[in-house]
């Protein structure tokens, strides 16, 4: 998709599953369901959309997916299935992954930061892009280092730590434009150091909120996950950032929705909002579930 003078590409990773309980916290899964259908484990299933934004001398990719360090208890686990990889989604638009230069994590969950390293044949992670900085917040990476018992779980240094040896991790304090039109905006909510991705040119803006909000079901304002860690500051800055991507006209993108990855909210009202997608890479896939 032409943006302005950049150039957007959705860029799937694998998909994966998750308790749809903790998908949707306090909603009642009555309610939730439908929009998501649970399997015989009460698992929905989720997609891990990354952005790929081409600008003048630049390829930044926001976000890495599962990646495919995985064992046979977390496979069935979380359902992985990499039938698609993020490595396979670039090269259907034509690009390496030597040939990115900015990878920019919302934050170091496992299901964000999974792809950003691989394994070599004896075992050791290294990074998956060879010639990338990648960019976290400051806060989140002294998190991950020494994380909490609430969210150790989500945490694995080997998805993030070959990129610290070899002196690429750009640890970012607060808003940073990392590639021109490409900013990171923390927004504390999920976690405490969770950062929310900006793109703008020429007045187009798109918004990568990572998982400040997660699929469409999370629109309306209360409905956020039972993973979030700060749950009245997330839905006090997605009650601003919604609005203001509503009114703005934003094309926003959704990480973890397999149906519609990005689209325009519109509506004014919360509770009345939805969302209307557009066309991406892979129509095809809007059909199933
Ligand atoms: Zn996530």
């Amino acid at each position: 998709m032409q943006f302005g003078r950049l150039q957007l590409d959705l860029v799937r990773g694998p998909e994966f599953r998750l308790d749809g309980g903790a998908m949707f916290g306090v909603v009642p899964k009555v309610l939730w369901e439908r929009r998501f259908r649970a399997d015989e484990r009460n698992r929905v299933r989720l997609a891990t959309n990354c952005l790929l934004v081409r600008g003048d001398g630049f390829v930044a990719l926001v976000e890495s997916g599962l990646g495919g360090k995985w064992g046979a208890k977390e496979r069935d686990r979380y359902a992985i299935d990499e039938k698609t990889t993020v490595e396979g989604s670039l090269r259907d638009v034509g690009v390496r992954p030597a040939d990115v230069d900015a990878l920019v994590l919302s934050h170091l969950h496992f299901d964000h930061a999974g792809g950003a390293t691989r394994l070599e044949p004896d075992g050791r992670a290294v990074p998956a892009f060879e010639n990338a900085t990648l960019y976290v917040q400051e806060e989140e990476l002294a998190h991950a280092r020494s994380p909490h018992e609430r969210d150790r779980a989500s945490y694995r240094p080997d998805d993030w730590e070959p990129y610290a040896r070899a002196g690429r991790i750009e640890a970012v304090r607060g808003e940073f434009e990392v590639r021109p039109g490409v900013t990171v905006v923390p927004v504390r909510g999920h976690n405490a150091g969770m950062q929310a991705i900006r793109v703008e040119s020429e007045g187009y803006v798109a918004f990568y909120f990572a998982d400040a909000l997660p699929t469409t079901a999370h629109v309306p304002v209360p409905w956020i996950m039972a993973y979030d860690l700060y749950p009245v500051d997330l839905i006090e800055n997605k009650r601003r950032l919604v609005a203001r991507a509503a009114a703005e006209e934003w094309l926003c993108v959704f990480e973890h929705d397999p149906q519609v990855p990005w689209g325009r909210i519109v509506g004014g009202r919360d509770g009345e909002r939805s969302v209307e997608p557009v066309a991406g890479q892979d129509p095809a896939r809007r059909s199933e579930t």
